[in-house]
């Protein structure tokens, strides 16, 4: 016709198609990501300016995406009922104008194929992945509210020019065909196809239909909600407890959720559900699970880096949908993002938040919490100086004053100090068992002052990065001095020790003698008052239990 035009994609477009055609195979997928986001964007576009013209709807106000296949032509068409392109937006889209990021792509290129093509919908290069799988690529498009002639073809086989014709439509929005390059065809299985919607857009909030084959019925293939897009009062119970397991797979409902939308200049959305047992790999040293980010409803990653997240917090599963980070956001860039500093800030304080209110209000559901994850949020006080006191406050220890659970916090522990008493006391040791009949202990109970008996492994590191608790210093009860004379009545039952008796010092001596290499003093003490004697670690020493656990990792 007439109207026909060729035109030379302009040269950083070439570059870029060159690229796509030949380096960034192993990612190839992600194309159908790209398009279909393309796709929902234009319903978004629509729906935003149907605000204001309503005609813009036409006879089809339904938005959705379609996925069509054809064997014989073997071409996978993605069409979308959206805003639709104009002659002049194809024009500036679609490879006359070099897109703002198409240089900064380029530029930011690695050689590394999958990092590469994390970066296309980053950069706003999304459409040209078609050509990853495509040897000829056809659009097909009439923008929302122009008539039937105005719509548009655009065809091109990537290398190097493009051409663009009148063609009327009725429909309005976008068909994008793509004429599968030899051995592609595993994008005409819609069983493929399928799991690609699954991975990367089941939360995108369009349907995405797929005709099912002989019987020309459409399928939604997606999950078409973004249920954390909705609003809160609009979510069941259920609905909540049901899209954990779809994200989980754990049968078990979980403990509590908490969901936000944080308006303003920063949007996003969170979803963050604390689970209420403990996976079977949560100790495992390389993390299966994290945070899902979104980008407006598109699936980006799995964080499992802890980005979004710390380590301690790791058994929180659930979803961050931002709308300010751009699409396909990669991990680099994640690595150094204020924005998600934010987000990660805001998200770790509601987790507190909400852990501190269950503890509050319900102890017993947080005693369930505790025995699935306490030893995990034990490393919360290592891991997040920044809220050390906090989590402190959270962790429950077992305690010569408490019952036979984990259930004596720090506050509590401060709460019923003897008048006089300067620090809390603790015990690591082995096992509980070893603990209860420790030696060390028996100068505390005499006096009646509590000790906190900890015994997993984690709580040696725990002591070793938390000094004091609300200003009260921690203290082991075998390390250094005691300090327990100020503990009111002084002792006069038992005589101040005859340090200076010859005999004492002679004994003194035979034992430091027998010893020698294996201790660096032997002295007399009022630690005891049953057993005759006891091993007492330097203040600035590894506990005793550290040791163990250093020789035993074969330090
Ligand atoms: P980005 O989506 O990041 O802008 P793309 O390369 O994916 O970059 O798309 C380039 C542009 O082409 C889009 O911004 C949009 O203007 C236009 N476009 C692509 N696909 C469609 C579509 N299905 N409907 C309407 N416009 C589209
Ligand atoms: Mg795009």
């Amino acid at each position: 016709t007439q109207s026909e035009e060729t035109r030379e994609f302009q040269a950083e477009v070439r570059q870029l198609l060159d690229l796509m055609i030949h380096s960034l195979y192993s990612s190839r997928e992600i194309f159908l990501r790209e398009l279909i986001s393309n796709a929902a964007d234009a319903a978004d576009r629509l729906r935003f300016e149907a605000l204001q013209d309503p005609a813009l709807n036409e006879d089809d106000p339904e938005p959705a995406v379609w996925l069509r296949v054809d064997r014989d032509a073997r071409t996978l068409t993605v069409s979308d009922n959206g805003i639709g392109m104009s002659r002049d937006d194809v024009l500036e889209n679609l490879g006359t104008i070099a897109r703002s990021g198409t240089r900064r792509f380029l530029d930011s290129l690695t050689g590394d194929q999958r990092q590469d093509a994390q970066l296309i919908g980053q950069f706003g290069v999304g459409f040209y992945s078609a050509f990853i799988v495509a040897d000829r690529v056809e659009v097909h498009t009439r923008r929302a509210g122009t008539p039937a002639e105005a719509g548009v073809r655009w065809v091109s086989d990537g290398r190097g020019e493009f051409t663009v014709s009148d063609e009327p439509r009725q429909r309005r929005g976008t068909d994008v065909v793509l004429h599968l390059a030899e051995g592609q065809d595993e994008f005409l299985d819609p069983e493929r196809l399928r799991a690609i919607v699954r991975r990367y857009s089941d939360h995108i909030a369009v349907p995405i239909r797929m005709a099912g084959g002989d019987d020309g019925e459409a399928e939604t293939i997606n999950r078409a909600s973004a249920l954390w897009m909705r609003p809160k009062s609009e979510i069941s119970e259920e609905e909540y407890q049901a899209f954990y397991q779809q994200l989980t797979h754990d049968p078990e409902p979980p403990l509590t959720w908490l969901h936000n939308k944080v308006e303003g200049n920063q949007a996003y959305t969170s979803l963050l559900y604390i689970p209420a047992r403990r996976p079977f790999d949560l100790f495992d040293p390389e993390p299966h699970h994290g945070l899902r980010l979104y980008v407006r409803r598109v699936f980006i990653m799995e964080d499992r880096e802890g980005r979004l997240m710390p380590r301690y917090l790791r058994f929180v599963r659930g979803v961050v949908d931002s709308d300010d980070l751009p699409l396909n956001v990669s991990r680099e860039l994640l690595q150094h993002n204020k924005l998600i500093d934010r987000i990660r800030a805001a998200s770790v304080k509601r987790v507190l938040d909400a852990l501190e209110r269950l503890a509050k209000d319900e102890p017993e559901r947080y005693a369930r919490f505790w025995e699935a994850f306490g030893s995990v949020l034990k490393e919360g006080p290592v891991e997040d100086a920044g809220n050390r006191e906090r989590v402190a406050g959270l962790l429950r220890f077992h305690s010569t004053h408490g019952g036979d659970g984990p259930e004596v916090s720090l506050a509590d522990y401060v709460a019923r100090m003897k008048a006089g008493q300067k620090a809390i006391y603790y015990l690591t040791a082995e096992s509980l068992t070893a603990a209860r009949n420790s030696p060390h202990l028996e100068v505390f109970r005499k006096h009646g002052v509590e000790v906190l008996l900890l015994a997993e492994p984690v709580d040696e590191w725990l002591v070793t990065h938390l000094a004091e608790f609300q200003g009260t210093p921690l203290r082991s009860v075998a390390k250094g001095e005691l300090e327990l004379d100020a503990l009111g009545e002084a002792d006069e039952s038992r005589p101040e020790p005859a340090a200076s008796d010859e005999a004492v010092e002679g004994l003194l001596g035979r034992l430091r003698e027998a010893l020698s290499e294996r201790v660096s003093d032997v002295r007399v003490s009022r630690r005891l008052t049953d057993s005759p004697a006891c091993i007492v670690v330097g203040e600035y020493e590894f506990g005793m239990n550290m040791q163990r656990m250093l020789r035993a990792a074969g330090h």
